[in-house]
């Protein structure tokens, strides 16, 4: 199955994750960590990230609703599922595959801060410059990338592409 260009390799995707993995591990030293996996793009950055983590690591997973058959987001987001677990006084990590407008990063991390986290940060492959509508602080973001509709490695086209290694930009005419 080809999806267009390929953008990001699976040797860069495999690489940065492990640096990311590194670089959270020497963070939350000491700590107990509840990584949490946005559904369904992150599946896969969660799985692979998560074998370079060190310290003690819990996982959960949200569902919620993006683009449905269009490319461009409809600014509103939806909980399909929630977390099975309490987040109160826990180092919440969330994991995303990409943000774009920044819509459901806002909208996430302003629903589970009202639950009294530790502490909440955001790590994502990928982040689209320039696109966000509102502030994100994500403090491990995997690539910058440019405006265009990728697909591959947990993203999805009305529903294909997930399983592609790679990051690719989906061929509007194929
Ligand atoms: P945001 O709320 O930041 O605009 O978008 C977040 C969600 O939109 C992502 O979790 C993802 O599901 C979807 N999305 C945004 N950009 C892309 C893209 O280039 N390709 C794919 N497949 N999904 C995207």
């Amino acid at each position: 199955m080809e999806a267009g260009r390929v953008l990001i390799s699976e040797e860069h995707i495999a690489r940065r994750l492990r640096e990311m993995g590194e670089e959270i591990s020497r963070d939350y030293q000491g700590e107990t960590l509840l990584v949490v996996g946005v559904l369904r793009g992150a599946f896969m950055v969660m799985a692979d990230l998560a074998r370079h983590i060190t310290v003690p690591v819990e996982f959960d997973f949200m569902a919620v609703s993006s683009y449905g058959m269009s490319t461009k987001t409809s600014g509103v987001v939806r909980i399909l599922k929630d977390l099975d677990a309490e987040i109160t006084d826990r180092h919440v990590l969330l994991v995303e595959d990409i943000v774009d407008s920044g819509l459901t990063y806002d909208y996430l991390l302003r629903t589970l801060r009202l639950r009294g986290p530790a502490s909440i940060e955001m790590a994502t492959l990928l982040m689209k410059e320039g696109m966000q509508q509102v502030p994100v602080e994500t403090k491990y973001v995997g690539f910058t990338i440019g405006p265009e509709f990728v697909v591959g490695y947990g993203l999805d086209h009305q529903q294909l592409y997930r399983n592609l290694p790679y990051i690719g930009v989906l061929d509007e005419h194929a």
